[in-house]
């Protein structure tokens, strides 16, 4: 199953409101990484989980096609090893290393993805996959810009931010 017709009109439309809204973004980003409002971590834990109770990630798979999946090493060990591989024979074939982070999938749509949209790996997926997008995390810095990269890529993202945004436009 591909992306849904709805959701490919979503995607597009997120695109173009995350590259609208960019400074108003960018500006909201900078002011809570300065100062952390009191409730902003349970602000953006409790609406995660409203929004996500609306939408399907496997209509989507917008970000497994299209932003490169973290691979730590903890991670390629154990994916390496449920394909019986040789961790470098993985890691030349699927990732590149990264200053960041350990290494980054090099193709995309990533490799793990299946025609269903489901990971194929879902078990034993990387922690950056299981934890995108990271609103349920306690928010540090880089967290915060994760998600500020991916307003454009996550419908389900832009919307997070925008009512919390909302909530805290006081703050
Ligand atoms: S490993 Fe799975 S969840 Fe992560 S990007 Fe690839 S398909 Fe998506
Ligand atoms: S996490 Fe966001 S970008 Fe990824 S499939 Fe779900 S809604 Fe789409």
């Amino acid at each position: 199953m591909s992306t849904t017709p709805e959701f490919t009109k979503l995607i597009k439309a997120t695109k173009a409101k995350a590259k609208k809204e960019q400074r108003k973004n960018k500006k909201f980003f900078n002011r809570i990484k300065k100062k952390k409002p009191a409730g902003l971590t349970k602000a953006f834990r409790e609406t995660n989980d409203e929004v996500f109770k609306k939408i399907d990630c496997l209509d989507c798979s917008n970000c497994c096609k299209t932003s490169l999946a973290v691979f730590e090493n903890p991670d390629v060990v154990r994916i390496s090893k449920h394909f019986g591989m040789p961790k470098k024979d993985f890691i030349k074939k699927y990732l590149t290393p990264h200053p960041d982070y350990d290494y980054l999938i090099k193709i995309l749509p990533c490799p793990f993805l299946a025609s269903d949209n489901k990971c194929s790996i879902y078990a034993i997926r990387p922690a950056g996959c299981r934890t995108y997008p990271p609103f349920r995390l306690q928010l540090s810095d880089e967290q915060l810009d994760v998600i500020y990269d991916n307003l454009g890529i996550c419908p389900a993202a832009n919307e997070i931010v925008e009512r919390v945004m909302t909530k805290f436009a006081d703050a």
